[in-house]
């Protein structure tokens, strides 16, 4: 059974006139490691966020398993965002006054999901980041700020990993990094990976890639 499905997803922003997603379908199977590509403006952010329970579509449908999301009220849509889903943005969104550490578990915490020092520890390593574990973010590279966020989105095992222009920031070395560690995610602990980029090197890391063009999704490159 697919993990998520979209059916017929519209999405029109008020006063735009033209669609950002016309009649998107896609099913994406657990464990899957898929790339979007297009050019900026394309409709890749929009379709994201519709598959993360982030926004609303306008018609259509997303399903992960059989719930479908947009049937759940603001409540429970919340509590599928949280368990589920793990955000990544290109700008990485860390709390400056928190250290690499906090910033890791608070979200987690704030769920009343307490995180062992010896998850965390794992999480550090894994990253790369044991060193920096009680640093700001502004003591750290753009490349190491990216690792935090990365471990932010996965230290509660979410099923599903969403990244928006992960490596849009970061320059080569950094943007292997960062792939290197979506993908341990999805080889080592089996979660789904979706990745958007404009990016075609980016995207070609990837055993599926799809192509968002004007709104429209195509399978392929
Ligand atoms: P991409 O991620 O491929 O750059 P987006 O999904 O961000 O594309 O944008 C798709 C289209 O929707 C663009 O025309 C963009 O201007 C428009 N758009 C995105 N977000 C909003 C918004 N919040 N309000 C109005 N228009 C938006
Ligand atoms: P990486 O390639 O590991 O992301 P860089 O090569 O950019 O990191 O940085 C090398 C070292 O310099 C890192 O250990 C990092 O902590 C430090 N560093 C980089 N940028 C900054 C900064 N803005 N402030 C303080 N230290 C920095």
């Amino acid at each position: 059974m697919p993990i998520l499905t979209a059916t017929d997803l519209v999405k029109t922003y008020p006063e735009e006139e033209r669609p950002a997603l016309d009649h998107v379908n896609l099913t994406i199977e657990p464990g899957e490691f898929v790339t979007i590509v297009g050019p900026s403006g394309s409709g890749k952010s929009t379709l994201l966020h519709l598959l993360g329970g982030v926004d609303r579509p306008t018609s259509g449908q997303v399903q992960l398993y059989d719930t479908d999301l947009y049937q759940l009220n603001e409540t429970q849509l919340a509590i599928f965002r949280r368990r589920q889903v793990g955000l990544i943005y290109q700008f990485f969104n860390l709390i400056p006054s928190l250290t690499v550490a906090e910033n890791i578990t608070l979200p987690s915490e704030l769920d009343g999901k307490p995180v062992s020092e010896g998850q965390l520890a794992l999480m550090l390593d894994q990253l790369g980041l044991t060193a920096k574990r009680n640093a700001l973010p502004a003591q750290l590279s753009g490349g190491q700020q990216q690792r935090v966020a990365i471990g932010r989105a996965l230290i509660n095992e979410p099923a599903i990993v969403l990244a928006d222009e992960p490596t849009g920031n970061l320059d080569q070395h950094n943007s292997q990094e960062i792939m290197r560690l979506l993908h341990y995610a999805n080889v080592k602990q089996g979660q789904t990976v979706i990745v958007i980029t404009h990016d075609p090197q980016v995207a070609a890391q990837a055993q599926r890639v799809m192509t968002m063009t004007d709104g429209h999704l195509t399978e392929g490159r």
